[in-house]
């Protein structure tokens, strides 16, 4: 016999790489209240989280505040979720974890009657997780399965394999012991859990390897008060007398048996296992939940004859399985002991979470109490140091083996596996100060990391190699067999005594008669073999002559192919060549594009910078035009004004000579006339009056004594001289003279009329300005009847420019900025006093004056 162990539960070498850690499942279901007029604590507000809400009169705080708190997990099952939901999201993927090879641990957490053992195990017509996954495995492994006893766990936590013969044997060995064994399939289930595990429910694994060979084996164990008992223990024959029970008590009921309690031990690999425990090979979904309900009847038994309070006990049911490859023929299993891989899956159903004082335990039963409470105390240790160490990267010693619960699966959290919590509450408000503390323990729970299983090698044999090697059908018995049995049977050969004459003559006629059998047989088969040889000479040249055809025709289409495979050769390359063409193509399709764009972006930049280039054209020219109208316009004006000054200064001279000319045409044909006289002292002052070009007394006149000249009342007139040449200017200020005569030319009427003369002269100033000169003077009656004028006042009305003033060397340029003029152009008005003697102060006559005009706007 050929063993191998297997290494598994595997554990990771040390330092496991983080990125290979999953953290705790946790989820979490929350039961329906048993009655609908319950006061309800909890209520699910999303797929993944709880709120608690702390009953009437309830202060979570000393303070007296409570608060409403919220708790997330990976997700929450309400009231209306069923077991197959739940089994779906979490326990079907260990199921598949298992079959792979892995370890997976799953177990419910929560306080008495939360729900608990409802979920691991359900009720009639309702299986909870432990039936689904049972049947789950033999749904997926079932045609698969090893004989009975091909695999054999040893008493160290490690399975050999045998070959089938060697089971076979082994078979006949146990069927042959006293203590019956029920053989498989021939179960009668009883009815009290037949309903759980009629999983409607075909739910498998896909992908189950086909090339190995499987066996389950089913251990049951309780961990009550620190101690590890095996619920499927066989009571040994000689154990119907006097036992002693956990506490020291002796115990005598009937036939009942008190378990003896088990040690853990760690194996090779530090892996734990509970020592010299039932480990039963069952073969289907039904022998599995029947062993699994034998345990649990055991497990009943014993509490209510121990006086045990249930809810104190964790019950964990471990399904391990065996997979080994087959050998390359795929009939035999591999007996190489590296190719065995054995995982396993450990369903827990807690101990209720709550604290002693609930129940009122006393005695040996609050110990007790205290004990299970210790090992989920620890539970919750554990897990906290845990999380302290991956949080914080600290490394405290975990206290597995503080209880027996957490010694058990210390290496699902050192080592490697999947790990799932369900923790159950209810949602009663009197279970709301416990459901609080389920909720924390959850809450940290989840933070822990355990190392995620790796994949177990292949084997490296070929797969399929069991369905090669699949029998056509059920064994039947052989034609020989059929043969001899239509053979007369054989008179008995004993001879009784010495003169027996029968039995020689019956056997030997037996003899003969089969004797002759055998000839016509004989002869029969020579025959047959005849006819069926030529049957099949004829079937031969037939099958020849088919196989010529098919010959023929497989000649045909292969050359059919080969012309097709040349074919689609050729289109290959083609497609190739097109391909890389085409690649070629689109790559220069690509620069062209990018040629383009780069193209019309500059295109676009230079169409703007022409367009931005016309507009200035056009601004620049619409300047240059409205500079060139002004200047134009300002030079034809100012050309105007010249010529209009020019002719005034000619006319003046003209007249000025015509002037003369009168005179002395006036000496040469009135040489009688009398003159007035003008004094000497007035002719003196004509000399510093050499601007003056007003029509100046008559030089020649005598000199007459001036007649004192009329009163300057308010009735003085005034003669208003304007020659014809006089150009309007738009000075500012323009002289008003009231009560005057206006001539243009000297006239004696109106000088005898008046007694004040005004002239105006206009002359070209030097900075090309028109200037107006108001010469006045007194009219003076002369002895000989005639009138004479004595200058005494020069006003002088010019136009200057503020900044002209300045430079007046420079004649006044039009101003291209029109806008600006008016500020620049002002009226000046000079007077120059002619001081007379005899009138000396009294310069400007009151009638004199002057009047605001508009301001010209110059063009
Ligand atoms: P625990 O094992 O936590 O002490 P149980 O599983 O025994 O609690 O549940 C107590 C009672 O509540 C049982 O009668 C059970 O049928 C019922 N129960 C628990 N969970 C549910 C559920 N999800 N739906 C319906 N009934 C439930
Ligand atoms: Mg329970």
């Amino acid at each position: 016999m050929k063993a191998a162990r297997a290494k598994t539960p595997r554990r990771p070498k040390k330092a496991t790489n983080p990125a290979l850690k999953d953290p705790v499942g946790v989820y979490c279901r929350v039961r329906p209240l048993s009655r609908s007029d319950q006061e309800c604590c909890i209520e699910v507000v999303s797929s993944t989280t709880v709120q608690l809400h702390p009953p009437e009169g309830f202060r979570v705080f000393r303070n007296g505040e409570y608060r409403e708190m919220q708790y997330s997990f990976k997700e929450v099952f309400g009231t209306l979720v069923v077991q197959k939901e739940l089994f779906d999201v979490v326990a079907k993927p260990l199921v598949e974890d298992l079959i792979r090879g892995k370890n997976g641990l799953l177990f419910t957490y929560g306080v008495t009657g939360s729900g608990k053992t409802h979920t691991m195990t359900g009720s009639p017509g309702d299986g909870g997780l432990l039936p689904r996954c049972l049947a789950m495995i033999f749904n997926s492994i079932g045609p698969f399965q090893a004989k009975r006893f091909v695999f054999k766990l040893d008493d160290k936590n490690g399975v050999d394999v045998q070959s089938e013969v060697e089971a076979l044997l082994e078979r006949q060995r146990r069927e042959a012991l006293p203590i019956p064994k029920t053989p498989a399939g021939k179960r009668q289930l009883d009815p009290e859990f037949a309903d759980m595990i009629d999983v409607q429910d075909q739910c498998r694994v896909e992908e189950v390897d086909e090339d190995n060979v499987y066996g389950v084996f089913v251990s049951y164990i309780e961990i009550y008060n620190n101690y590890i008992y095996d619920l499927l223990e066989e009571a040994p024959l000689d154990s119907i007398k006097p036992k002693w029970n956990s506490c020291n008590t002796p115990v005598r009921n009937g036939d009942f048996v008190p378990p003896q309690s088990k040690i853990l031990r760690e194996d090779q690999n530090h892996n734990m296992y509970v020592t010299g425990c039932t480990e039963v090979e069952v073969k289907s979904t039904e022998e599995a939940f029947e062993v699994f309900w034998r345990g649990q009847k055991k497990r009943r038994i014993a509490n209510t004859q121990l006086n045990r309070e249930s809810s104190r006990s964790h019950s964990v049911f471990i399904i391990k399985l065996a997979q080994a490859p087959l050998d390359a023929d795929g009939d035999n299993v591999l007996q190489e002991k590296e190719q065995i891989t054995l995982s396993q899956l450990s369903l827990v159903d807690l101990a209720g979470s709550e604290r002693t004082n609930r129940t009122k335990a006393e005695g040996n039963r609050l110990r007790e109490a205290g004990n299970i409470n210790q090992s989920l105390m620890t539970l919750r240790t554990c897990i906290e140091v845990l999380r302290e160490n991956q949080l914080y990267g600290t490394n405290k010693m975990v206290p597995y083996r503080d209880s027996k619960l957490t010694h058990l699966f210390k290496n699902y959290f050192d080592g490697e596996g999947k790990v799932r919590m369900i923790v159950c509450v209810n949602p009663k408000a009197e279970d709301y100060e416990e459901s609080l503390q389920v909720m924390r323990f959850a809450e940290m729970t989840q933070e822990v990391e355990v190392a995620r299983p790796v994949d177990r090698p292949l084997c490296g044999l070929t797969p399929g190699r069991r369905l090669r090697n699949q029998p056509a059908g059920p064994e039947e018995p052989s034609a020989a067999e059929l043969f001899f049995q239509s053979f007369p049977p054989l008179p008995s050969c004993e001879l009784l005594d010495i003169n027996d004459d029968q039995t020689l003559p019956k056997l030997i006629e037996a003899l003969e008669q089969r004797h002759k059998m055998r000839q016509m047989l004989a002869e029969e088969f020579a025959k047959n073999v005849l006819a069926f040889k030529t049957m099949l000479q004829e079937f031969d040249s037939g099958v020849a002559s088919k196989e010529n055809y098919i010959q023929g025709k497989l000649a045909e289409k292969e050359k059919t192919i080969t012309g097709q495979k040349t074919e689609l050769e050729r289109l290959e390359k083609k497609i190739k060549t097109l391909e890389y063409k085409i690649e070629i193509l689109e790559k220069t399709a690509t620069i062209y594009e990018e040629d383009k764009r780069n193209l019309q972006q500059e295109l676009e930049s230079k169409s703007q910078k022409l367009q931005r280039q016309a507009s200035d054209k056009r601004r620049l020219e619409a300047r240059l035009q409205g500079m060139v109208a002004e200047t134009s316009l300002k030079w034809e004006k100012e050309c105007e004004r010249r010529v209009a000054a020019k002719q005034l200064e000619m006319q003046n001279k003209l007249w000025v000579k015509d002037e003369k000319l009168k005179q002395l045409k006036a000496i040469v044909t009135e040489p009688r006339v009398e003159r007035p006289e003008r004094p000497s002292r007035e002719r003196d002052r004509e000399k510093p009056l050499p601007r003056s070009v007003s029509p100046s007394p008559v030089p020649g006149a005598p000199a007459a004594p001036l007649r004192p000249r009329r009163s300057r009342s308010a009735g003085e007139r005034w003669v208003d001289h304007r020659p014809p040449s006089h150009v309007p200017t738009e000075t500012l200020l323009q002289p008003r003279v009231p009560r005057a005569i206006t001539v243009d030319s000297p006239s004696e009427r109106a000088l005898a009329r008046c007694d004040r003369y005004l002239l105006t002269h206009q002359e070209l100033a030097s900075d090309g300005e028109i200037q107006t000169k108001l010469i006045k003077g007194d009219v003076f009656k002369t002895r000989g009847g005639g009138q004479a004028v004595q200058f005494t006042d020069i006003e002088t009305l010019k136009q200057e420019s503020p900044t002209g003033r300045k430079r007046r060397s420079s004649p006044p340029r039009p101003d291209p900025a029109g806008d600006t003029a008016d500020s620049e152009w002002t009226d000046v008005e000079t007077r120059c006093s002619v001081a007379v003697e005899m009138r000396a102060g009294s310069a400007l006559g009151p009638g004199l004056q002057h009047h605001a005009q508009p301001k010209r706007r110059k063009p």
